[in-house]
């Protein structure tokens, strides 16, 4: 019998250390080189002679760590990079699993280890009770930058793993399988190929695999989009404890009678600084105008986003960012699939980004490919084990994410099987779980992808949530 979605998914998100790594090929190819193709170079370098990544951007490992002006860099492959973002505990176990020592080293460098009593979050204007500290912590916070120069330090010291500048224009297939890559090294107008026995696609959400597999007779996975229309403004501001001793802060206003869908996020991060977002959908879009970002953090937010926004001082300018939908694509759907070809972290899905789901689902994708590496199958045939895994990770994220976002006004569907049972049940649990601690934790435990969706459908959490709501 197949193993169940939760158990296959707690055999992904485990914090134990992989062991038995049995090389198998000479040679893996990882396309792209941010927290999807990293994280997958970490994987294979124990399971391939040589790794190579190929991204287009300039990086020069390391180079970030320590200076807040280089930290806050952007750089053009990850347009986003500008925003909020904030790790959840499933991914920094993986961080930690892979590079061990990744927190301590992390937080050495200046990232924040926020004390649960700075932690708040507010839902429709109330506020809920914290998040229950994971292993007696909180989640690590930084900017997104910043995290990732440090996965890429602990990744291009690896022996095996060499990376490389340019842009990758295609890939080489035989009948049965992915041969090579194409690209074009950066200041050269030749295209060379490199030979692969396994290829990954850390390519991001506008990756051209679909569209390169077409064109050489096979086909590409369906893409399935969710239009969220999201609309982000975010602004960096020094930390000052006269105006607040906040270290994160989520208020979220779920669309409903009288209430517009918005989002507002602040994180204290590296270099003594205050990142602080506000979101809004479809025509609510905040703009690059200061004026308009601190009306809106008074009228829309609670207290202290106006207090940082108007008495903060301010480093940098208000940077907006639109979403259009959340997507995945069904590689497990297809029916012919080439050998030794993987896609990993948005190149297969990508989320509303308020969930903060899509570095830590880039991080489990990675553990699918050791599991399945490790599991024995061949890295030349068609990647099926993999992608199995891979699915249960994004049903999940999927499920988080599109239950909430179909209640947006503007959303109209696709609505899954169950969609109205799946949302009294969610709308039960977050009522029940302001109150109960316990049943806080075990929400919290899905939402932060720790545990699987499934884990709340156990009838001790249902009977708790209803009781919790009764005596209510
Ligand atoms: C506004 C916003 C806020 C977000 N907030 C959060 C958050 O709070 N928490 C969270 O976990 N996630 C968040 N995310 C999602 C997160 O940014 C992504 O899920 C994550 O970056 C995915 O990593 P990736 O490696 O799959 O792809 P990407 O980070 O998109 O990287 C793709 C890489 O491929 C390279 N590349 C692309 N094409 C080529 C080519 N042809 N040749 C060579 N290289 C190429 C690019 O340069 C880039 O380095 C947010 C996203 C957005 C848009």
């Amino acid at each position: 019998m197949a193993p169940s979605p939760s158990r296959l998914f707690a055999e992904i998100s485990t914090a134990e250390r992989p062991g038995g790594a049995r090389v198998v090929m000479r040679r893996a190819v990882v396309l792209g080189a941010s927290m999807a193709g990293l994280l997958a170079a970490r994987v294979l370098s124990d399971h391939a002679e040589e790794v190579l990544i190929i991204e287009r951007d300039p990086t020069v490992p390391g180079s970030a760590i320590g200076s807040s002006e280089i930290d806050n860099e952007p750089r053009p492959g990850v347009p986003q990079g500008t925003q909020v973002h904030g790790l959840l505990p499933a991914g920094q176990i993986q961080l930690d699993r892979w590079f061990p020592g990744f927190t301590a080293e992390a937080v050495a460098a200046g990232a924040v280890f926020p004390d649960p009593g700075t932690v708040r979050i507010h839902l429709n204007g109330t506020l809920r009770p914290s998040p229950p500290p994971m292993g007696g912590n909180s989640a690590l916070v930084s900017t997104r930058p910043f995290l990732e120069a440090l996965i890429r330090r602990r990744t291009l010291a690896i022996g095996n793993i060499t990376l490389v500048t340019g842009q990758v224009k295609g890939i080489d297939l035989s009948s049965t399988r992915v041969t090579g890559v194409r690209y074009t090294p950066t200041g050269s107008e030749e295209v060379v190929t490199e030979a692969a026995d396994l290829v990954v696609d850390g390519m991001g959400r506008s990756s051209k695999l679909g569209d390169w597999l077409e064109g050489a007779g096979w086909s590409a996975p369906e893409l399935k989009r969710m239009p969220i229309k999201l609309n982000y403004a975010t602004a960096l501001f020094r930390r000052d404890p006269a105006i607040s001793d906040t270290s994160v802060v989520v208020a979220q206003t779920t669309a409903g009678k009288g209430r517009v869908a918005r989002m507002g996020g602040i994180n204290a991060v590296e270099g003594d600084r205050w990142i602080m977002l506000i979101a809004g959908y479809g025509g609510d879009r905040p703009s690059r105008d200061f004026d308009d970002f601190k009306t809106r953090c008074r009228r829309d937010f609670p207290q202290v986003f106006g207090d940082i926004a108007e008495r903060a001082e301010r480093l940098g300018e208000v940077i907006t960012y639109h979403q259009a939908d959340s997507r995945r694509r069904e590689f497990h759907r297809l029916s012919r699939l080439p050998g030794g070809l993987v896609a990993a972290g948005d190149a297969v899905a990508s989320f509303n980004p308020v969930y903060g789901q899509g570095m830590t689902s880039a991080m489990l994708h990675a553990s699918c490919l050791s599991a399945h590496l490790r599991s024995g199958a061949s890295p030349t045939e068609p990647a099926r084990g993999y992608f199995d895994r891979v699915r249960v990770v994004v049903d999940a994220a999927w499920q988080i994410s599109t239950q909430a976002d179909l209640e947006l006004p503007h959303v109209d569907g696709p609505y899954p099987r169950g969609y109205r049972i799946t949302s009294w049940l969610s709308d039960l649990l977050f009522a029940a779980s302001s109150k109960d601690l316990e049943l806080n934790a075990r929400l919290n435990a899905v939402t932060t992808m720790v545990e699987h969706p499934l884990s709340l459908a156990r009838p001790s959490t249902l009977l708790r949530a209803v009781r919790a709501t009764l005596l209510r």
